[in-house]
Formats: C-alpha cells, sequence, structure tokens
C-alpha cells in the first residue's frame, strides 16, 4: 500500500486516536494536534501494523499514568508537568516517525524496523518511569548504585525494570504484525529495552536535578519550601523531554547500524 492510497484510513484512524486523547483530557490542545499529525504520516508511511504500535504505545502510557497516579511520583520530585504538550509529544514520537520518513536508503522494512525500536524504548521508559515507583524494593541511582528517591531520573528498581522489558516486549510482539521473524522482533524489544536503560543513564548523569537547601530533598523542581533549590546534578537546560529525545536518537542511530552492518 502507498501513502496515498493509505491516506484515507490514516486520516480516520488519527482522527479516532486524537479524538480519544482529547475524551481522556491525555495531551494540551497543541500535542493533540501534533499528535494527530504524526499520526497520520506513522499511519500513510507504516501502515496499520505502524498505528497499531503508537496506539499501543500511548494507550498503555496513559493507562499506566492513570494506574499509578500519585505514586508515580510519592514524593513530590518531579518537576509538575501535567497533561502532554507538543514538546513532549515531539520527543517521544518525533523520532520515530522521522524514521518512517528517512530511513528510505534501508527499506520499507528497515524504516519500519527502526520505528518500532525507537516506540519500544519510548514505550519501555514510559512504563518504568509510572510503574517502577510503585515498587516497595529499594531504587538505585543506575550509575552510582546509591539508593536515591523513587521518581527521581536515573533511578532503577526491580519492579522498573521488569515494567520496561514488558513494555519493550510488548511493541516487539507487535511487530510481528508487519509479517517479520520472530528473531527482528526480538531484536525491536531488545533495542528498546537497552535504549530505556540508557535512558535512565542520560536521566542519572545529564538530567538537571536540585537540592533544597531548606529540607535537603534532591528533586528536578526548581522551587521547594518556597524557596528557590540549588543545582546539584546535570545540565540546566536538559529536562526528562530532553532525555527521552536523546534515547530515542541513541536507539534510532543503533538500529540503522545494525541493520545496515546485516
Ligand atoms: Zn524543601
Amino acid at each position: 500500500m502507498t501513502a496515498v492510497q493509505g491516506l484515507p484510513a490514516a486520516l480516520l484512524l488519527s482522527s479516532a486516536l486524537a479524538g480519544l486523547a482529547v475524551w481522556k483530557r491525555a495531551l494540551t490542545a497543541g500535542g493533540t494536534a501534533l499528535a494527530w499529525l504524526l499520526s497520520v504520516l506513522i499511519c500513510a508511511f507504516g501502515g496499520l501494523p505502524a498505528f497499531l504500535i503508537l496506539a499501543a504505545t500511548f494507550l498503555c502510557t496513559v493507562g499506566a499514568g492513570r494506574l499509578a497516579g500519585e505514586r508515580a511520583d510519592p514524593r513530590g520530585v518531579r518537576r509538575k508537568s501535567g497533561r502532554r504538550d507538543a514538546v513532549r509529544v515531539f520527543c517521544n514520537v518525533g523520532v520515530g516517525t522521522a524514521a518512517l520518513l528517512l530511513a528510505g536508503p534501508l527499506g520499507e522494512t528497515g524504516a519500519r524496523c527502526i520505528y518500532a525500536a525507537v516506540l519500544a524504548e519510548s514505550l519501555a521508559d514510559s512504563l518504568a518511569s509510572k510503574l517502577g515507583p510503585l515498587s516497595t524494593g529499594r531504587t538505585v541511582d543506575i550509575c552510582t548504585l546509591r539508593p536515591i528517591e523513587k521518581g527521581l531520573s536515573g533511578g532503577v528498581s526491580l519492579w522498573g525494570t521488569a515494567a520496561s522489558l514488558l513494555g519493550a516486549a510488548l511493541v516487539g510482539l507487535l511487530s510481528l504484525l508487519f509479517g517479520w521473524s520472530l528473531r527482528l522482533a526480538v531484536l525491536i524489544a531488545l533495542l528498546g529495552f537497552m535504549g530505556a536503560l540508557l535512558d535512565s543513564v542520560y536521566g542519572s548523569l545529564l538530567q538537571v536535578k536540585y537540592r533544597c537547601p531548606v529540607c535537603g530533598a534532591v528533586m528536578e523542581r526548581e522551587r521547594c519550601c518556597g524557596v528557590p533549590a540549588e543545582r546539584v546534578k546535570g545540565l540546566r537546560r536538559v529536562n526528562n523531554d530532553g532525555v527521552n529525545f536523546l534515547s530515542n536518537l541513541t536507539v534510532f542511530a543503533l538500529a540503522w547500524a545494525l541493520l545496515a552492518a546485516g
């Protein structure tokens, strides 16, 4: 099916997904508009399986967020961002969409494979960050292995890692709908899972973190206890969206290199 032949279906499916996002109040207006546009491109260039991977990633992310609620950030260490805006949509889906449009030299299967791997990373990371903090066990920094506050970027827990593996495996399974071999599906799941671990490494090393001078808490918010907090780690401009974008880009490059090498 060419992009043009698939366009009516792409418009219909994307509008249904965008309608669901509006109904569930999952995205801001700008976020919904961009998500709709990216969904049309994904559907037109990647076909129905690519759309189903996008829909599953979106629905599982929203579902996990609702399931975890406040428990995803028990100590309020994250920056309060609420609904997903256009920047966040771009940082989570933009690179995957670009794979479908740009990876032509690798052929249709190659392009779709990179897309699926990038989306696997996005879902693995989303599930880990939302469901990980529900873990009753320890959360440690992936780089230093020292215990850190639940919900803080760079932290890993047993549940979070399991949730991440589950998310990556789900996208791997869905990619079988492209009619691929199990070997490719496993590659996609592994790339997604590895990408989510790298996301934690980037989160630990690069993402900005502050310490409150009053209560001493380390967090991603700039203010606490009514005063500005001091930066203790990471780069001032790198937030969670930046880290997600960087991990997506890493999976894109890794998948491209692996496929190009055969
Ligand atoms: Zn404080």
